[in-house]
């Protein structure tokens, strides 16, 4: 577990940063909240009385929040997030989850993350907070220009579906069955249900047992 007490707080937007037209990056004060890369909040434009919850994207000695965020077509939440100007105040609660690295400092322990969409988010918290990790990253894209800020990763594998370009050309369940993990990995997978439950299949198959298999599931 995180060890962190969850506490509300109604922090200000700093800004908005927009990656494509579907994706942005929302920065807003963090208020002296401690976490553990890997853990989520929750937020909420305070008129609208409803929040969501979003996985912390900055790293930990940062002394802001930053969240990476889709931007739902008919949603209710991410929208109007994206809409917010600077110094509005917003619902803040957290924070939230176990979706955390056991053993950070040791570099002998290898990691897998895998990642479909916006669920890099937790994996770019963590090669921020620990810059030593020892890790491969699977990021499952239609476009390219949804490997949203790759370059601050070490060893990043874009899977890419809808474009004939990219590291490799598939879903990242594809990639997984082409090059088998090694069952000493300690993996992380993060993003939509339907990739999550593939990939565990796939990696038990290849003989990762369940204690190394953690999992965070955005919708
Ligand atoms: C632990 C946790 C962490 C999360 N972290 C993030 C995060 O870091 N970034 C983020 O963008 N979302 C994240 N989500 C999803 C987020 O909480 C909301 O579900 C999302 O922003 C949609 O909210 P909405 O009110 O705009 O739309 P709603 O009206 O509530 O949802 C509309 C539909 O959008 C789909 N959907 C939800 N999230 C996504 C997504 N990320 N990509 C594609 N389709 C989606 C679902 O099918 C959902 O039913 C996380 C969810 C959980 C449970």
């Amino acid at each position: 577990m995180s060890g962190n007490i969850a506490v509300n707080l109604k922090p200000k937007v700093i800004h908005v940063r927009d990656l494509t037209a579907r994706c942005y990056v929302l920065r807003v004060e963090r208020l002296g909240m401690s976490f553990r890369a890997g853990q989520s909040i929750t937020l909420g434009v305070r008129r609208m009385r409803v929040n969501r919850e979003y996985t912390i994207y900055s790293g930990e000695q940062d002394n802001f929040f930053d969240v990476l965020i889709r931007d739902i077509q008919d949603g209710i939440v991410s929208p109007a997030l994206r809409r917010c100007a600077p110094g509005e105040e917003l619902e803040c609660a957290g924070p939230y989850g176990s979706f955390v690295i056991e053993k950070p400092e040791d570099t002998s322990r290898r990691h897998l993350f895998v990642a479909t969409g916006t669920g890099i988010a937790p994996f770019h918290a963590m090669a921020r907070t620990h810059p030593n990790l020892n890790y491969r990253l699977l990021h499952g894209v239609r476009l390219l220009e949804e490997r949203y800020d790759m370059a601050d990763y070490a060893n990043y594998v874009a899977c890419v579906t809808g474009e004939q370009v990219g590291d490799f050309r598939g879903r990242v369940t594809d990639y997984l069955k082409q090059h088998p993990t090694d069952p000493q990995t300690i993996c992380y997978l993060c993003g939509n249900g339907k990739m999550l439950s593939e990939a565990y299949d796939i990696l038990r198959g290849q003989g990762v047992p369940s204690d190394q298999l953690h999992v965070e599931a955005f919708f």
